[in-house]
């Protein structure tokens, strides 16, 4: 019997019909003789709640307690579910991360899936019952609940997929599959029948939160057949292909990603002699802060400025470090930029394609939209920008290489 990963996320089980609803569609695929798998997320808005919770009382709460609270949203649909189906006919069973034991790392809030015992899940199985698995959840070496960071339970429905050699991992969500850009910014948006495993990562990664990026890794190490689709509607969805060749055939440019999480720090001054990024980049990183796009400049006179950019949320304690080590080698001054956006455009595509760069610059100079630091790689260019031009800088993109859905209709809504 072919055994299928179902993930279902936050909206998809949002309020209790509509967890009897994915309830009803677990029961179709029973029915086929499919063997299931189900992951699910806690209901939405549950996180972000248990969140503000915490907040309330702390302002830095401590990681081992977050994710003791943050895990407990999952906990609850995985029940509600179970009670769904077997209110059907269907035997069914939840387990906490803890339970079926997805061991990860001690990395409170962010940790990584070290290892899966499959062996619960196998004989549950075995005996004709769904088994329904608490997403975002694992448990470290001591038995500390863990949580895998925002947006976990796609990593935690691909890495079962791994473990137990699912046909199959669906990601079930509120869209009908991966847009050339997010179809609530882009109304055209075009849905992809598919997207190599390559291009899904650079999306993930520069911001598109229709798959977290774990998630993406995880099947492209494990070669976990993925396809993301929609919950509400019938559609076969995109499946996320692992084709690495690109010919001329290919689009020059796949989708369109974008990023408001990010501030842009500017160490200027810094005098020009070897050593000098690393005496300013280290300690960042040291600290444990992602560093991304970086860029020196020319030095003019003897001194250059060195500008990159971190998650928003490290804003603060990035600018205590540099203004530490700013004194320690006589750097100007140390400036953070909270109101920048990143925009990426990526694609196979641009390893054939010439003037891809030019294109998308003109595009934002027809616009007025000033660009502030560049980077790129083989398959992808990303901007920063002044965050209040993302969405227009997007939807000119979205258009200048002609990515729009040419069957879409308007449905006018007032916001349109
Ligand atoms: P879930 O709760 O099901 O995990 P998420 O909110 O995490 O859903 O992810 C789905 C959302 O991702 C969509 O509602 C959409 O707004 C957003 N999104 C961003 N970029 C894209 C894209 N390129 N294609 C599809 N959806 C995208
Ligand atoms: N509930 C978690 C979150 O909101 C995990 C998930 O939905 O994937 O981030
Ligand atoms: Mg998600």
């Amino acid at each position: 019997m072919a055994l299928i990963v179902q993930k279902f996320g936050g909206t998809s089980v949002g309020t209790t019909e509509r967890i009897e609803a994915v309830a009803d569609k677990i029961a179709g695929f029973r029915d086929r003789g499919e063997d299931i798998v189900v992951v699910v997320s806690a209901m939405s808005g549950e996180t972000n709640r248990l969140v503000a919770l915490a907040q309330a009382i702390n302002d830095n709460p401590p990681p081992r307690e977050m994710d003791v609270l943050l895990s407990t949203g999952e906990q609850v649909t995985i029940a509600l579910l179970c009670m769904a189906l077997q209110k059907r006919g269907y035997p069914a069973r939840s387990f906490t991360g803890s339970q079926v034991r997805i061991l990860t790392d001690q990395a409170h809030t962010k940790a990584r899936i070290r290892e899966i015992d499959d062996a619960r899940i196998r004989s549950e199985l075995a005996a004709g019952r769904v088994v329904v698995v608490a997403g975002f959840q694992g448990v470290d070496d001591n038995g500390n609940i863990t949580t895998l960071g925002r947006g976990g339970s796609d990593t935690t429905a691909v890495a079962l997929a791994a473990a137990l050699k699912a046909e199959e991992c669906q990601i079930y969500t509120d869209v009908k599959g991966v847009y050339t850009t997010d179809p609530r910014v882009v109304k055209d948006a075009s849905l992809l029948q598919t997207i190599t495993f390559e291009e899904m990562l650079e999306l993930a990664s520069l911001g598109a939160k229709v798959l977290q990026i774990r998630s993406v890794e995880f099947a492209g190490k494990y070669r976990v057949p993925l396809r993301v689709l929609s919950s509400f509607e019938e559609g076969s969805g995109t499946l996320i292909t692992m084709e690495e060749e690109s010919d001329m055939e290919d689009p020059a440019i796949t989708g369109i990603a974008f990023a408001r999480d990010e501030a842009k720090i500017t160490v200027s001054g810094v005098p020009d002699v070897p050593g000098v990024a690393y005496q300013v980049i280290g300690p960042v990183s040291d600290a444990g802060i992602e560093v991304d796009v970086i860029v020196q400049n020319v030095s003019a006179d003897g001194t250059t400025d060195i500008t990159f950019t971190v998650k928003r949320g490290d804003s603060r304690q990035t600018r205590e470090i540099l203004e530490r080590v700013a004194t320690e080698i006589g750097a100007r001054k140390v400036s953070v930029d909270d109101k920048i956006a990143k925009v990426s455009i990526v694609g196979v595509g641009m390893r054939s394609h010439a003037g891809i760069a030019s294109k998308m610059f003109k595009t934002l100079a027809d616009e007025n939209i000033n660009i502030q630091v560049i980077t790129t790689s083989e398959i992808k260019i990303s901007i920063v920008i002044d965050e209040k031009y993302m969405e227009l800088a997007v939807r000119a993109l979205h258009a200048a290489f002609e990515l729009g859905d040419p069957d879409y209709q308007p449905q006018g809504d007032a916001d349109d």
